[in-house]
């Protein structure tokens, strides 16, 4: 007998913008589809109204797009399918298998209180639900009346008594729960919308989906949605809860508070919510770097290769690796990723990124992309790709102060002297001009390193930066000749 092919979904609710922890979600779903040549889709869970945000559902497709996480199919729209939801829950009301429930908020309210009154917690289930307000104890006539008068109710699960639940998961294993601890679920609200774990699990199913990977936070859904399964008598499909991604610090669920408090974001791109919130894609990290990244949060390859792109994570990703323990988000382990990646991505490639980031970029774009290769080696985001390449457009604005105390020494004017002189002579050549400089001033007395270092504050401003002669060749003599006598003016 063949297995079903696997098709899984990531099944955000739009509430508010992607978080890390919901692309990794999307991320091992895809990652599973692809590996076992099945289908990935997504499936927008807007049935809670009240918590939806405007913008989400928008910002969620754009950033699973950005991080190259293609769904196969147009995602579809929970909040569209209210009657199949509806026709599903008669079938469940016709075997008594759920019940009207007509107890005011009021009424419930009452009910939780003398509970709590007593250090009890009220729990509507078998234990009550035979005095209470619903369609189990009422006659059906009364139902019926109470139905057509518009009177407001909600559909619960008849949670069954007594009877012992059997949950599995890939990555934790099985347990079992005694039924009789649940309680019986809303399954419709009462302005008819279906409740997350109804619309859930009649999707899933409707959707043939194979395998249900999703965070941890679920783990504690599996018995009710295992029961609702079984009530429909459908087979129930494999699970895979992900272990949580914890702040650096270990404590508590990574926030964006966190972020903020860090200097990092939480979000794959810019959240234009009430106040605009920058996404790894702002601060110059690579799609690739940081799916590469976030696949090592809670799962790890057989192979140590550590630089993987999304095409070799497809055939080395199996759900039996992923791990139950929680994972740190560690900021400076994503930058070194992205500074790998962006060492193995083309020059061209980080040009188009670096104009699409910075759109009133007006450098020359022949010269911009052989500045991008000479600093890539020393950039960990694309953004520092132009921060670092800064010096090789413009000439100093001011001078660092550390830098400056090494070279206004004895001495400095006469090696700023020479550099000018050396870089307007005509005979001078840019690619020879360092060692030209050097051997000039030493032959005068001074020392190499005192020669090099002058060289560079002048044309750069600090003690950094890529090779000295690699800088004169990019920026030619007649730059180097004006800095030069810049710094004369300014610094003697
Ligand atoms: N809508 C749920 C969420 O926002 C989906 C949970 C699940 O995958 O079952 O995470």
């Amino acid at each position: 007998m063949t297995n079903k092919k696997v098709c899984v979904r990531f099944a955000p609710s739009p509430t508010g913008p992607l978080h890390i922890g919901g692309v990794r979600t999307a991320l091992f779903n895809y990652l599973y589809a692809k590996k076992s040549g099945g289908k990935f889709l997504v499936r927008i869970e807007d049935t809670d109204k009240k918590r939806e945000v405007s913008g989400a559902e928008n910002y969620i497709i754009e950033s699973l797009k950005w991080c190259g996480i293609e769904a196969d199919q147009e995602p579809r729209r929970q909040s569209e399918r209210k009657d199949i939801y509806n026709e599903h829950v008669l079938l469940l009301l016709k075997e008594g298998k759920a019940y009207y429930a007509f107890d005011t908020e009021e009424e419930l309210l009452k009910l939780r209180e003398n509970k709590e009154s007593k250090g009890e917690v009220f729990i509507y289930n078998w234990r009550n639900r035979n005095s209470l307000n619903n369609s189990l104890c009422l006659d059906e006539k009364e139902v019926q009346k109470k139905i057509e008068n518009k009177e407001k109710y909600v559909v619960r699960f008849r949670c069954p008594r007594e009877s012992e639940v059997k949950t599995s998961d890939i990555v934790r294993g099985d347990s079992s729960i005694d039924s009789s601890l649940l309680d019986d679920k809303i399954l419709v609200k009462a302005d008819g919308m279906p409740t997350y774990h109804f619309a859930n699990v009649v999707d899933d199913y409707l959707m043939g989906i194979t395998h249900v990977i999703r965070g941890e936070e679920w783990l504690p859904s599996l018995a009710l949605h295992t029961l609702l399964y079984e009530a429909f008598g459908w087979k129930s499909p494999k699970y895979a809860h992900l272990p949580l991604i914890l702040n650096p610090n270990g404590k508590g669920k990574l926030s964006k508070r966190s972020g903020e408090k860090n200097g990092f974001p939480v979000f794959p791109i810019r959240w234009k919510g009430e106040k605009e919130v920058l996404g790894f894609k702002e601060i110059g990290i690579m799609p690739e770097a940081l799916v590469n990244y976030i696949s090592t949060l809670g799962w790890a390859p057989d192979e140590t290769k550590e630089i993987l792109s999304l095409s070799e994570l497809k055939g080395l990703f199996s759900l039996e690796k992923v791990v139950s323990s929680s994972a740190n988000f560690d900021f400076e382990k994503l930058k070194w990723y992205n500074h790998q990646h962006i060492q193995k991505t083309q020059n061209d490639e980080l040009l188009r990124i670096l104009q699409n980031t910075k759109k009133d970029c007006n450098y020359n774009v022949v010269k911009l992309k052989v500045a991008i290769g000479l600093v890539k080696e020393r950039a960990s985001t694309v953004n520092e790709l132009w921060e670092l390449s800064e010096y090789l457009f413009a000439g100093p604005n001011s001078y660092d102060e550390k830098s400056l105390k090494k070279i206004l020494k004895p001495g400095g004017k006469q090696i700023l002297e020479t550099i000018i002189s050396l870089a307007d002579s005509e005979s001078e050549q840019a690619d020879l001009f360092v060692e030209r400089v050097k051997k000039s001033c030493v032959d005068k007395g001074f020392s190499a390193g005192q020669i090099m270092m002058t060289l560079r504050v002048v044309l750069v401003g600090a003690l950094h930066g890529i090779d000295l002669q690699e800088i004169v060749s990019f920026i030619g003599l007649k730059d180097a000749s004006s800095r030069a006598k810049e710094a004369l003016s300014k610094l003697f």
